[in-house]
């Protein structure tokens, strides 16, 4: 019998793609080719180039990959430039104000190329060597600026809403373990769960309720605690909540203090907090995914004070520390709670080879494959250091403050708070109308028309069911005299609107 095991070797089958010790030239061909486009891409002079959703529509026989026939690398790189970078949505472009999406530092871009090169994925040491150590050493700094007792430890995650899943998770699996004696890892579903609460303040992110459902606990788990004039939350309403949950014989087990909302920008007094979940002996979980990062300024830090009380934290260096995303960390006070989400798989990390000098990461996460998602932070870190970060983050608060300090009197906006941290919500109105319905479709124009042309991207939110604006401003380069300039076309786009509507 014939074995088959012959391959076809056609012409145009090449190993050349792959990276290897064969193709070193290749690759460093390639790479300088692509930095020749991105070069050219931070030459875009507007944000966005303004297409419409009809118009990137076209683009569909070039973004296909249905016909057989390949491209070289210069085809590639000249039809993504045509299809994407001429149109991709510019974070570092000072007009660019709408979501937490920050310009990256320059050394974070060389450690995410390492990282991505190498490809090393560090969830087992035998993967990772010494990346497992950066990451522990990454975490470490970070436990240690937060204040956090020796036993304290943490893992990179996706993200601020993949670290807020897994302070819930852990929450939930320790009081019901600590409190009942069950252990919803390995059994399941327990009745006592479904009266499980967490508290959170009215402006929390949305993760929180999104992580409650999908840990099965439903939205109804979460309960949303009144805000006072600065939009943090109310302590008093807070104790009310959970002894008003108690009294329905709901079994409250977690509190979620955000450190910088993501539409206000507003700190929850943590130290308050934390003394209020020790007295119910609850789980005490700090959101710091925007304003965490806070710790390293000298005018933000005391909003911090009462952190060092977290059984948890989230942080998100792709939010406020100029990373690539993804870059985020979860901390937890008591490194032994990665028990809940640990997991021994023979071909991986089994027990029975468990080594504290050979740490595996993958007992801390809830990801098998990961980046080295800590090695942007490192390079950061090593090269601009945290002193020009901090800096980075004061520049951008004060720059928040100096459009708030100039719009608050005019009488074509009104501000929904004084800027804690780096947003700025506030409203075009004109003394002629009163009725929110108008101001709504007003503002929402404004919105539309300035991102539509490609001149500014602002964001919207509700605040009270009316649509407010949005300034998130995190590019340090950016300029009071430019954001001016923002508000100047905002103020004359509702003008215009409300003229030709009236
Ligand atoms: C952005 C944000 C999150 C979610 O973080 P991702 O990294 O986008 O998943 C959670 N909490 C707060 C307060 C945020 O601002």
């Amino acid at each position: 019998m014939l074995l088959e095991t012959q391959i076809s070797l056609k012409p145009n089958h090449t190993l050349d793609h792959l990276f290897d010790a064969n193709t070193k030239e290749e690759y460093a061909e390639y790479i300088e080719k692509t930095v020749q486009y991105l070069k050219s891409f931070l030459e875009n002079d507007q944000f966005y180039s303004g297409a419409s959703p009809e118009e990137l529509r076209m683009f569909k026989n070039d973004i296909s990959v249905e016909s057989g026939d390949t491209l070289t690398i210069d085809e590639t790189l000249q039809k993504i430039k045509t299809v994407f970078l001429d149109h991709a949505i510019s974070f570092h472009h000072s007009n660019y104000v709408a979501h937490l999406n920050c310009p990256l530092a320059l050394p974070a871009l060389v450690g995410d190329l390492i990282a991505s090169t190498v490809n090393t994925a560090v969830e087992t040491w035998d993967q990772s060597t010494t990346a497992t150590l950066i990451e522990q050493e990454m975490i470490r700094w970070i436990c240690d600026l937060m204040n956090l007792p020796s036993q304290a430890d943490g893992v990179f995650t996706s993200g601020g809403t993949q670290s807020n899943f897994k302070a819930i998770l852990m929450a939930r699996d320790h009081y019901a373990f600590t409190h009942y004696g069950i252990n919803l890892k390995e059994n399941g579903w327990s009745d006592q769960v479904s009266r499980f609460r967490i508290f959170c303040s009215d402006k929390a992110h949305f993760s929180t309720k999104k992580n409650a459902a999908l840990l099965g606990m439903g939205y109804d788990a979460v309960i949303p605690v009144a805000t006072d004039d600065k939009m943090k939350m109310d302590s008093n309403a807070l104790v009310q909540a959970i002894e008003k949950e108690k009294q329905l014989g709901n079994i409250p087990i977690a509190i979620v203090a955000t450190a910088g909302t993501t539409d206000f920008g507003s700190f929850d007094p943590l130290q308050t907090i934390s003394k209020i979940a020790r007295e119910y002996d609850i789980w005490f979980h700090v959101d710091g995914a925007y304003g965490g990062c806070y710790v390293l300024t000298d005018t933000h830090r005391h909003l911090l004070n009462g952190i060092e009380h977290a059984d948890s934290i989230t942080i998100d260096f792709h939010k406020t520390l100029f990373q690539p995303v993804c870059s985020s960390a979860f901390l937890v006070r008591d490194t032994r709670h990665f028990k809940y989400v640990s997991y021994y798989a023979d071909y991986l990390n089994p027990l029975e080879h468990r080594d504290e000098e050979q740490p595996n990461l993958i007992e801390k996460s809830i990801q098998t494959t990961r980046r080295f998602d800590a090695l942007k932070l490192w390079f950061t870190l090593k090269v601009t250091g945290k002193e020009n970060l901090g800096f980075f983050l004061e520049k951008v608060h004060h720059l928040a403050v100096e459009v708030y300090e100039s719009i608050k009197e005019d009488t074509h906006f009104e501000v929904a708070h004084k800027p804690e941290l780096s947003t700025l919500v506030f409203r075009f109105k004109t003394p002629g109308i009163q009725d929110d319905k108008t101001l709504n479709a007003i503002n929402l124009h404004i919105k539309n028309t300035l991102f539509n042309s490609g001149q500014a991207s602002v964001a919207s939110t509700k605040l009270n069911g009316n649509i407010y604006l949005k300034f998130t401003l995190l590019n340090p380069r950016n300029r009071k005299e430019n954001l001016l300039d923002i508000i100047t076309m905002i103020k004359d786009q509702g003008i215009q609107y409300y003229t030709s509507n009236n």
